[in-house]
């Protein structure tokens, strides 16, 4: 069976930047935020669902999903939001297992799942819960320059997600992303080598 880590952390604290240096040391990446990315570009399996859910005005001219007008719907609309849930939410489940499946012959897989200490299903798929942390103003910082959103935008996304403490509470191991990104190399090598050695050892007992 695969040994799979799981990768978790707010909005902006470096999830994606952590995951790419694991991939860069050999772990295979199962990234729900990329799978959702895949679903609702031109022609992903999402778009005609969406489409006779939301109507044309949420497929944008280039034939994905308007991401600006949806995010819109789904802040006035609670109803709307539950929607498009239900509709992503499970393609999103079946792809990942579908990923973690194709990587079994992987030294570990890392999944990275934003939502994954909401969701007893995801967390009951990963042997290991990493949690990358950084300060709510670190955090704000980071996604206002990369997503041009607002301060009071970033805010609210903040308030809906979990809250650092109780992530930090269900964390084995917690990467500090609050420096400056040179230093992150060392510390997922560090966590690489004990990750490697854990896959090994759940492998000769299993
Ligand atoms: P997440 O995937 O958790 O939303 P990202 O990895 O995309 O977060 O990081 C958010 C933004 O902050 C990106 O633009 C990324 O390049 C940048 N970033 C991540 N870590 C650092 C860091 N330690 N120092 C400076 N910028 C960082």
């Amino acid at each position: 069976m695969a040994y799979v880590i799981g990768l978790t952390g707010g909005i902006g604290s470096g999830k994606s930047a952590v995951a790419d240096l694991f991939s860069g040391q050999g772990a295979a990446i199962v990234d729900t935020d990329a799978i959702a990315h895949a679903l609702t570009r031109a022609g992903g399996a999402a778009i005609e669902p969406l489409r006779r859910i939301f109507g044309d005005a949420c497929i944008a001219p280039d034939g994905s999903m308007d991401r600006k007008k949806v995010r819109g719907l789904v802040f006035a609309d609670p109803s709307a939001k539950l929607k498009l849930e239900h509709l992503l939410h499970p393609m999103i489940r079946d792809e990942s297992q579908r990923g973690i499946a194709a990587a079994a012959g992987a030294p570990y897989i890392v999944h990275v799942v934003p939502l994954l200490i909401e969701s007893p299903d995801y967390r009951s798929r990963v042997q290991r819960v990493l949690v990358i942390d950084c300060a709510e103003d670190v955090q704000i910082e980071r996604v206002k320059q990369r997503s041009g959103l607002s301060e009071e935008e970033v805010r609210r996304i903040i308030a809906t997600q979990v809250p650092r403490a109780r992530r930090l509470e269900a964390a084995d191991d917690v990467i500090d992303n609050s420096g400056p990104l040179e230093v992150l190399p060392a510390k997922v090598s560090a966590l690489h080598q004990r990750y490697t050695e854990l896959a090994t050892q759940a492998r000769t007992h299993a």
